[in-house]
This record gives structure tokens, C-alpha cells and sequence, in this order.
């Protein structure tokens, strides 16, 4: 069997002051071929898989690009189109083959396209015809657009958020193909859009069981894949809002009705399942009256959501009340990295920090500032994966420990912290810019988490996120989406 892999994407949060161009995709993952074979970088992962799997079986692997741009706002249309044809070249090039299996994202929007997925999808088909199988794995935070449906043979969703089971669900992904180009399953498609938009963590008792209802469900006869798009709801384009797809054995009506079971699950869910989310001013009342170790989750301000992950709206109190024991980050200052690194380690110096790509970052802070730490090239760990934080700096500032970096990732990890050699035991409170990533690595040593909410970018008030694209109403901007 002859299979070509790539991976191309990045989630576009339509809102975001940052445009996604060249730069970003550089710093985060581009690798012209065979990626898998070099890289650690998290979104290399199910490539990193698939060639396992298919060396194992005996079968060619052709590898394509692999890019990746930490999430902002729409990408450059030259850039995606640099990317897009260089796959497609490559695909064009690769002679005859049996599968394609891409690690795309499902949230990506160039300045012209609002479904970069559907579209590359669409000429990958038209490059290979309509026999070859077509495979996608998406993260769950996806737009899913009957373009992709129609073009793609099996499309396969991560389930869990925080999304530990990306190389699981590409496992699964191969599986299902291999078995559709030997010709032992028809894989038919069904997808349910919900018109609904919120976030919905796995960590969270109602949506674990949700995850369990899935992997349930495909055990069910001639039932192959069940997968819940969660949607990302920052981006105004046609198909944003939580979507589930099926994937059965050549039976269309069992597909549509089991995306139908599962979206009338998730929609009884709203009542009962809401995050419990607090203000700034909430935050640090809590903060001052908790014991052991608070962890505080900037949802707002999330790099993982496109947002800057420079806003200073927690910082300014946790400075102006001098709290004791408290460790912040990651924020994104490659100027202030820069001082830094003139003075070097060890210096004392005043320092402006944080609040500088748009009006949602807030207000600049100036500190007096110690340099306790500096490391090049630092990394995050990523589910089992890395992301680049850039050059980082551990400051003191007044008793405060504040760790700045050059590129701009979300703190998915404890090791974003404690790589500078301190113990998140030392600390009463971490605030850290994630939205629920961070809480895989963070759980086990915090005695408490929060979910705080600020002003930003990545502000989770969906009912009144302007979406105008839409098309349709969606929950919670209306109560009945289907009135
Ligand atoms: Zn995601």
C-alpha cells in the first residue's frame, strides 16, 4: 500500500489583532518533508503514528509538509496558498497511491477563505480521484463544512480536551482506512450541525460521560467512528458551531441517526453543564482566602485561542496586592525578553512588561524586576509532544515570579515553570494563560483551579460574540436555535 501524510493547520480566531503569517508558522512547525522522522513538535504526532503503523504493516510512506501555526487571526492568503499548493505539488509527484491520511485543524481561515480544510480537501480529490481514500484527523475544536464531508471518506475527531488523545484517534484513523482500501468497510458519513456554541471540557464529570456515550456508541454494529465537533467559537464564518459526525459500515441512516442521538445528548446537556467561571475581581478574592496551591486559568487572554497572551488585567492585582508566593505566565514579551538578556542573569532592573499588541491586553506594567533565570530555546511539553516558548526569562518582581518568552505559546505544561528550576510547592497561586490545556499537567498539584475571566480575546460570553457569518441562529444568542 502507498499512503501520503502531511499536516497543515492552525485555529483562526477571527477576532484576534494578530495576523497568522509566515513568521508564525516558522517558529511553531514548518518542515518541508518527512517531519516525523525529526520532529517532537506536538502536531507531528499522528504522523509520528501513521508511519509507525504502516512501516509495521509493510507499506510506502510518501511524507508531505508538515505545518502548524500557534493559533491567531486569519492566515496570510499567500502563505496559505504557499502551503496548500506545496502539498498539492507534492501529492501531484507521488505517483500512484491508496490513502492520504492529513493531521489538519478545522478552524482555519486564510484572508479569503473561511474553510481553508474544505477547499484543500477538495483538491486533494481532485488531484487523486475518487478512488483513493481520503482520511482527515481533527482537533475537536473544528468547523465542519459539507465541502470536507463531501470530499473526504473518513474524518475522525480527537475526544478529549485537553486533547491527550491525538495519536489515539490517528490509530484509529488509520485503521479505518486501510480497512476501506482493502475494501473490507464502505465508510459512509453523517454530519449534525447543533447550532450551538460553548466549550465543554472532558475533565468536567457531564462531558467525560458524553466521551463515554461516543466510545459506547461505536461499539454498536457497523457503527466505525463517533466523533463531537466542539466548534471554535471565535470565528465568524459560515460553519462555526458544535457539529457531531458518525461514520458507519455503508449505512447512511444509522449514521444520520446516531449523530442525531449523540447531538440530542450534548443539547440536553446545556441546562445543567456550565463551567464555573469568576471575574478579576472574584479571582482574587479567592486567591486571598485559599489554601495550599490556587492554580488560576487566564481563559480570556489564551495564545491557544489566538489571543496575544500579553494581557496584564490579572497581573496589575496580583502586583498591587503583593501577593505572596505567586508565580505568573506565560507572557509574551520579546522586547522585555530582550532587556533581559542584555543585563543578563542576576540583574536588577526596571522593566515595562505585558499589555502591548492591542487594547485587550490591557495596560503595560512597570516593575522592578530581577533577573533570576534566562534559557534559549526553551520548550513546552504538549500532550506527548513539545511546543517552542522561545528565549524565557523567570523574573522576581517584588516578590511576584514572572516568566516572560519570545514565542507566544499557551502554558500548557508544568514544565513551562519549573524548567527554571523552581517547585510549584513553593507557590500559594499560579496564573497562567490557558483555557484547559494547562489542566492535564497542572491537576494533580493543584489544591484548586479556577477559571477566571477578563477582558481579552478569547472572552467566553458567546451571546454577544458578533457572528454576522453564521448564518443561522445559534445557542446561547438565542434560547431556541431551531424556532
Ligand atoms: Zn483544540
Amino acid at each position: 500500500m502507498r499512503i501520503f501524510i502531511a499536516a497543515l493547520g492552525t485555529e483562526t480566531n477571527t477576532f484576534s489583532p494578530l495576523p497568522t503569517g509566515r513568521k508564525t508558522f516558522e517558529e511553531t512547525l514548518w518542515v518541508r518533508r518527512d517531519a516525523s522522522l525529526s520532529s517532537d513538535n506536538y502536531f507531528v504526532l499522528p504522523l509520528v503514528e501513521w508511519r509507525r503503523l504502516a512501516e509495521a504493516a509493510g507499506d510506502e510512506v510518501i511524507e508531505s509538509l508538515s505545518a502548524f501555526a500557534q493559533p491567531a487571526g486569519r492566515t496570510v492568503q499567500a502563505v496559505w496558498e504557499e502551503l496548500r499548493d506545496t502539498l498539492l505539488g507534492d501529492l501531484r509527484a507521488a505517483g500512484p497511491l491508496d490513502l492520504v491520511l492529513l493531521n489538519l485543524h478545522g478552524a482555519m481561515a486564510s484572508e479569503q477563505c473561511d474553510d481553508c480544510e474544505g477547499e484543500l480537501i477538495e483538491m486533494v480529490r481532485q488531484v487523486v480521484g475518487p478512488e483513493v481514500v481520503v482520511g482527515v484527523e481533527f482537533d475537536l475544536h473544528c468547523h465542519i463544512s459539507e465541502r470536507l464531508m463531501r470530499h473526504a471518506d473518513l474524518l475522525v475527531l480527537y475526544k478529549e480536551y485537553p486533547h491527550t488523545d491525538v495519536a489515539e484517534r490517528g490509530a484509529e484513523l488509520f485503521d479505518l482506512a486501510r480497512r476501506a482500501v482493502r475494501g473490507e468497510i464502505k465508510p459512509v458519513m453523517a454530519l449534525r450541525d447543533l447550532r450551538m456554541l460553548d466549550v465543554w471540557r472532558t475533565s468536567d464529570a457531564p462531558v467525560r460521560a458524553l466521551v463515554d456515550w461516543m466510545q459506547a456508541a461505536e461499539q454498536r454494529d457497523k457503527v466505525l467512528s463517533v466523533s463531537f465537533g466542539h466548534g471554535f467559537p471565535w470565528a465568524d464564518v459560515p460553519d462555526v458551531g458544535a457539529k457531531t459526525v458518525v461514520v458507519t459500515d455503508g449505512d447512511a441512516d444509522l449514521a444520520e441517526a446516531v449523530a442525531q442521538e449523540l447531538g440530542d445528548c450534548i443539547w440536553a446537556l446545556r441546562e445543567t453543564y456550565a463551567a464555573n467561571l469568576l471575574d478579576v475581581a472574584e479571582t482574587m478574592a479567592a486567591i486571598a482566602g485559599g489554601n495550599g496551591c490556587t492554580v488560576v486559568a487566564d481563559i480570556s487572554d489564551n495564545a491557544g485561542c489566538g489571543a496575544a497572551s500579553d494581557s496584564t488585567f490579572l497581573l496589575e492585582p496580583l502586583l498591587a496586592t503583593k501577593a505572596e508566593r505567586a508565580l505568573f505566565g506565560l507572557l509574551w514579551d520579546p522586547a522585555a525578553v530582550r532587556v533581559c538578556e542584555e543585563a543578563g542573569e542576576g540583574a536588577t532592573l526596571r522593566l515595562r512588561i505585558g499589555g502591548k499588541v492591542s487594547a485587550m491586553s490591557g495596560r503595560p506594567v512597570d516593575v522592578e524586576a530581577r533577573v533570576l533565570k534566562l534559557i534559549h530555546d526553551a520548550k513546552v511539553t504538549y500532550g506527548d509532544g513539545k511546543m517552542p516558548m522561545g528565549d524565557a526569562v523567570l523574573l522576581d518582581a517584588g516578590g511576584v515570579h514572572i516568566v516572560i518568552n519570545t514565542i507566544r505559546t499557551q502554558t500548557f505544561n508544568p514544565d513551562a515553570f519549573t524548567q527554571f528550576g523552581i517547585a510549584l510547592s513553593d507557590y500559594r497561586t499560579v496564573v497562567l494563560k490557558s483555557a484547559q490545556h494547562f489542566h492535564a499537567g497542572f491537576a494533580p498539584v493543584a489544591d484548586r483551579i479556577i477559571y477566571a475571566v477578563a477582558e481579552g480575546t478569547s472572552s467566553p460570553d458567546f451571546r454577544t460574540l458578533p457572528l454576522p457569518h453564521a448564518g443561522r441562529p445559534l445557542w446561547p444568542q438565542v434560547a431556541d436555535p431551531w424556532a
